[in-house]
């Protein structure tokens, strides 16, 4: 659990840890401070101007008061109109976060940052340990904000050999306020992590930092310390090393991107094709019915809520992180001009039985997450929260609530056309793909399209229709969702409840409520008898409430199938194919983490995003945007452990190891 900073503010007005008894900045001029020891030093104006990449990254030991953040931000904004770079990306750790209200008030004593100091705040996370993806500037600028001990998160990161940042500001208070941070496994950390010509700057002089920075193989100097300061210290990393948090079976390969088809038009279709967009990054759209979210996107009001278990497990930590920065997605979208219908009036999980109860009790014992997250709520603050009586406890979900599906596809559809154009081809159902020496071409019984460098298969439960995906096994779950009439006292309910089903605040004098779960089919059919499952089940729980006894006829319905794998997590990234998999790291099955041959990918460019089940609209913006920049060569927002959880290899993987594999 993440505990917030505690903090004073001295004489000066400047910002003092009390439990480290140390400044954030000096009292003398923070910004210029912040200017001069971390991006003067590292050099960054003139790397700018001229990278080898189009996005520069900085990674910052101590994220504060977000100063040096939002100095970099600033910095970056006035760099030449002719700069190569075009995205600055920011990742920086923080053991203690700032108070909101506390960053608004050490924030407002730099009138020259006004503009970005408000972005921040407007968007600065709850403590939640673990990464949180927060974009400015149309996602030209990106802070990778990560709360937890640097030492715990270093770890965490995903990424690929030769590393991901070129510059290092070695923040945090005096070594000798904080001595627990500054040891040989971060600078260590830090050459792993670290590019060709990487550089860090150091406000501090002290020896040992010196040689620490040394022996992981940076070349280090001693340069003029800002102001009074006599000494501070900078230096370069020549050679990146190859050390890799991701595994050789869980490589995303970088591909350039070029011409790309996606197939489906969902709310992964829409959450992908803006993630390419905001990169420059045009695509071709085939959808085979007549407009978009047709399938598991269609529901009129669907519920937005992370999936959390008591543990931090990889799926609750992949569900809590998906939700928050699904929040701020739709809510710039939203900004931006693009509008759908949605209520943030929070969910409430209701304990209608004995094992809710408990499982319930459990999560608030282990308290692994935030109150601003999810809180426990006893049946009288369940009942106000949400207007109606409710005869059960439950836990509250503040920040969640619904959404129109199929509105929200088509606003994030066209925000996403207002970046880079999308070529639409509604009514084209693709029965077959084609690999040749030019790319990959798309069939209709028709026509044909192509060539493309590459094919995001999105299509929900038809995903596996192509002959390529024969080693992918979804699982299609039918469900029926019913629309039913609101009555005086339902009309008062102010929040979505969730049972064994959900039932949802009335819109447009109708509530939402279900879905039925028909295992092993792929029909949409509507059946009538399903309302009445639907009603039955809703009665059940709330037999004695009056919301429930007043509602009137089901007027309507919708049916969908939710295509999901046997371990309840989407998957998004290259179509693997078994035998190539096997046959190059058989060695898995001794246990060995060596020896391993170099899998053919036979289906390069072929990727698959499926089996979201009914939580794409939680989960696909945050796993979309990982997925691209993954293959952008980009950093990555999800932990390693979860980028391992959304793996297509998963599951071949997982059989290698525990020696479920004849090889
Ligand atoms: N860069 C900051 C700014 O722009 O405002 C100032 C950083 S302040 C001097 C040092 C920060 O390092 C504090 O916010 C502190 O909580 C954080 N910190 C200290 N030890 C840490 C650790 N082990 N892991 C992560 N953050 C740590």
């Amino acid at each position: 659990m993440i505990k917030n900073a505690q903090i004073h503010f001295n004489e000066m007005g400047t910002p003092v840890a009390d439990n480290f008894d140390d400044v954030y900045f000096s009292n003398d001029d923070g910004l210029a401070e912040s200017h001069y020891v971390f991006f003067t030093q590292n050099n960054i104006a003139e790397r700018l101007q001229k990278h080898d990449q189009s996005h520069f990254i900085i990674a910052e030991t101590g994220f504060g008061t977000g100063l040096n953040f939002l100095n970099a931000w600033q910095q970056f904004n006035n760099r030449p109109a002719d700069s190569s770079v075009k995205k600055l990306h920011f990742i920086s750790f923080e053991k203690f976060p700032i108070k909101h209200e506390e960053l608004a008030k050490a924030l407002a004593a730099w009138p020259s940052l006004t503009l970005q100091a408000k972005a921040l705040c407007d968007n600065y996370p709850m403590a939640l340990a673990g990464c949180h993806r927060i974009e400015f500037e149309q996602g030209q600028v990106v802070l990778d904000l990560w709360f937890g001990d640097v030492h715990d998160s270093l770890p965490q990161l995903s990424y690929q050999s030769h590393g991901i940042v070129d510059a290092w500001f070695l923040d945090g208070f005096a070594p000798s306020k904080n001595p627990d941070m500054w040891q040989q496994s971060l600078f260590n950390a830090m050459a792993n992590l670290s590019r060709d010509n990487a550089t860090f700057a150091t406000f501090t002089a002290a020896g040992f930092v010196r040689r620490g920075l040394q022996e992981a193989g940076f070349t280090c100097k001693k340069v003029k310390g800002f102001g009074r300061k006599r000494e501070m210290v900078v230096g370069t990393l020549d050679k990146a090393n190859a050390h890799e948090t991701t595994p050789p079976y869980y490589h995303h390969n970088n591909r350039p991107l070029e011409q790309v088809a996606i197939i489906g038009g969902g709310i992964a279709s829409s959450c992908l094709l803006f993630q390419l967009a905001k990169r420059g990054k045009p695509a071709s759209l085939f959808c085979q019915d007549d407009k978009l979210a047709q399938g598991a996107s269609h529901n009129r009001q669907g519920a937005v809520y992370p999936n959390l278990q008591a543990d931090n497990s990889p799926p609750s930590e992949l569900y809590a992180h998906t939700f928050l920065y699904a929040r701020r997605f739709y809510d710039d979208i939203y900004a931006q001009g693009h509008h759908f219908s949605h209520d943030w009036c929070g969910v409430l999980l209701q304990a209608f039985n004995d094992s809710k109860a408990e499982q319930h009790a459990n999560l608030v014992k282990k308290a692994q997450w935030p109150t601003a997250l999810i809180k426990p709520v006893t049946d009288s603050q369940a009942s106000d929260i949400a207007g109606v009586n409710l005869p059960y406890s439950g836990l509250y979900i503040e920040q969640a609530g619904w959404v129109e599906p199929a509105e929200l596809t088509n606003a994030i559809f066209n925000a996403a056309q207002d970046l880079a154009p999308t070529q639409s081809h509604f009514n084209t159902d693709i029965t077959r793909l084609e690999q040749t020496e030019a790319g990959w071409y798309l069939h209709t019984e028709t026509t044909n399209y192509g060539p493309f460098t590459d094919v995001f298969v999105c299509a929900g439960e038809h995903s596996d229709r192509f002959t390529q995906m024969a080693d992918i096994h979804i699982h299609g779950v039918r469900g029926q969702v019913s629309h039913i009439e609101q009555g005086a006292e339902s009309s008062k309910l102010k929040t979505v409840l969730c049972h064994k089903g959900y039932f949802t605040p009335s819109h447009n004098g109708e509530h939402c409520m279900g879905a039925t779960f028909d295992k092993n089919t792929k029909s949409r059919a509507i059946k009538p008898q399903d309302n009445d499952t639907n009603r039955a089940q809703l009665m059940k729980f709330y037999q004695d409430s009056a919301f429930a006894q007043s509602l009137g006829d089901i007027n309507s319905e919708k049916a969908a199938v939710r295509c999901c794998f046997s371990d309840h997590v989407p998957m998004l990234g290259q179509v693997p194919e078994q035998q190539d998999l096997i046959e190059a790291y058989r060695n898995l099955t001794n246990g060995k983490q060596y020896g391993f041959g170099k899998p053919s990918v036979p289906h390069q460019g072929l990727h698959v995003l499926t089996g979201f089940g009914a939580r794409g609209l939680c989960t696909a913006p945050l796993t979309t945007e990982h997925l691209v920049a993954s293959l952008c060569n980009e950093p990555r927002p999800l932990s390693e452990r979860t980028h391992q959880v959304i793996h297509p290899n998963r599951f071949i993987v997982r059989d290698l190891i525990r020696n479920k594999i004849g090889v």
